[in-house]
């Protein structure tokens, strides 16, 4: 009998392109349909069809205290009693910023805006407006949002979809994006040396989080300060994943290297759609209305989005435990799903840093696009369906981390880990 997610994908797929607005939602790569969600609770969602599946995605990063948290919940509807939308300025985005310029490493301004893409492409308009120069240096399989210039060779559904480059992206754009090998610092030295002068500045994802999880070699990251500072450019650090996760001050904090420029998204908003970008005084102050960089938003900074995001932060800042609770249950969960494989003899190559994770289907060592790339997606499909008849709700891609969050209890991870024993056996 068709379940009521089929049936709802079906009438989807008439209306919405793929059934989906977002491409990686659709479970493609994975060949099946997707679950429609009705509900979420804690650690678990629930399905049209009334299913209940441990969740490792935390809609792909926000959901870091869990769902429905109730510090989240509370000040979400004491928001809403006082009005949706106003377009003009609110005691909570004084609040919010006042909280992250305080708690977080250089933040000295911040602009709110409504996702991460939105943030990225302000940040790399306000690196430019700022030095003056055109070129942008990005990693091959880091994914910064859809924003033309942030397209070229891009991660996440990107890669999933096997999309080198997006249609509809003038070859005028692309031309300003040059892109670099992930941990290869010849790479960028080459790009620099070819367009010297040129370069506004270097983005990356602080750890890349769109191509599995790579993680930065020792030093990558302060030689890539280093080498910005060389050659006159700015550092840009991607947090839309890594912000208030790795640490509150995110991969800066964690790794203790500063960019110039950092973007946010996911946890900021506590699950509303929200994203920042914020960094070094002199160069926020280029944004309007003080200087040329245009860049505005009729939602940004929404109160009822401010109220959610701010909540979440703070309960992060008052309890610092959390990063250490979800590290330890991400170690945990890896290791025993590594254990599985390895009693399977299926080839894995597992990555973890805070509680972010990914298991490539691969014997070979991966930290770049090309190596994460020869992972073997097909296998990653059977155990993703596995998975997911089961009970455990990951990330329909091999290209696509797991999310631990607070709300995760031993229980559940054991639990995921026994089943994990069995499905290994079977791919
Ligand atoms: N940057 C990174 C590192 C991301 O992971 C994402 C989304 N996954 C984005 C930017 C884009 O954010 P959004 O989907 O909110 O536009």
């Amino acid at each position: 009998m068709e379940t009521k997610s089929e049936a709802l994908f079906e009438r989807a797929q008439k209306v919405i392109p793929g059934g989906v607005n977002s491409p990686v939602r659709a479970f493609r790569s994975v060949g099946r349909h997707p679950l429609f969600i009705e509900r979420a609770e804690g650690q678990y969602i629930y399905d049209a069809d009334g299913n209940r599946y441990t969740d490792y995605v935390g809609s792909w990063g926000p959901m870091i205290l869990g769902h429905k948290a109730p510090v989240v919940q509370e000040a979400v509807l004491k928001a809403l009693e006082g009005g949706l939308s106003f377009g003009a300025p609110t005691e909570r985005e004084v609040l919010i910023a006042e909280l992250i310029t305080q708690h977080v490493p250089g933040v000295e301004m911040i602009r709110m805006v409504n996702s991460g893409t939105e943030a990225v492409m302000s940040a790399v308009r306000a690196a430019r407006g700022f030095t003056g120069r055109s070129k942008i240096i990005k990693f091959e399989g880091c994914y910064h949002g859809h924003s033309d210039g942030m397209l070229v060779k891009a991660g996440s559904g990107v890669m999933t979809a096997g999309i080198p480059d997006s249609l509809g992206v003038p070859g005028g754009c692309a031309a300003d994006t040059l892109t670099a090998v992930y941990n290869d610092l010849d790479s960028v030295e080459q790009l620099f040396q070819q367009h010297r002068g040129d370069v506004a500045a270097v983005i990356l994802e602080p750890v890349a989080a769109n191509m599995g999880v790579v993680l930065p070699k020792e030093g990558f990251l302060q030689k890539l300060r280093n080498m910005c500072d060389t050659n006159g450019a700015l550092l840009i650090f991607d947090e839309v994943i890594t912000g208030f996760r790795l640490a509150f001050g995110g991969a800066q904090e964690y790794f203790g290297v500063q960019a110039d420029l950092v973007t946010y998204g996911k946890i900021i908003g506590g699950g509303m759609p929200v994203g920042a970008y914020g960094g070094r005084r002199e160069i926020m102050e280029t944004v309007a209305p003080l200087g040329g960089v245009y860049q505005a938003g009729t939602l940004s900074g929404n109160p009822v989005a401010m109220a959610a995001g701010l909540a979440q932060l703070r309960f992060l800042l008052d309890n610092p435990q959390v990063y250490g609770q979800i590290e330890q249950s991400c170690a945990y969960l890896v290791e025993g799903l590594q254990k599985a494989a390895a009693e399977a003899e299926v080839p894995l190559t597992v990555h973890q840093i805070g509680s972010l994770a990914c298991l490539f289907f691969t014997g070979s060592p991966v930290d770049d696009y090309g190596s994460a790339k020869s992972s073997d997606t097909k296998r990653f499909a059977r155990y993703f369906n596995a998975m997911l008849t089961r009970g455990h709700y990951f990330a329909p891609s091999q290209f696509e981390a797991i999310f631990l969050g607070y709300a995760h209890t031993k229980e559940d991870l054991d639990r995921t880990i026994q089943d994990a024993r069995g499905v290994m056996k079977t791919i």
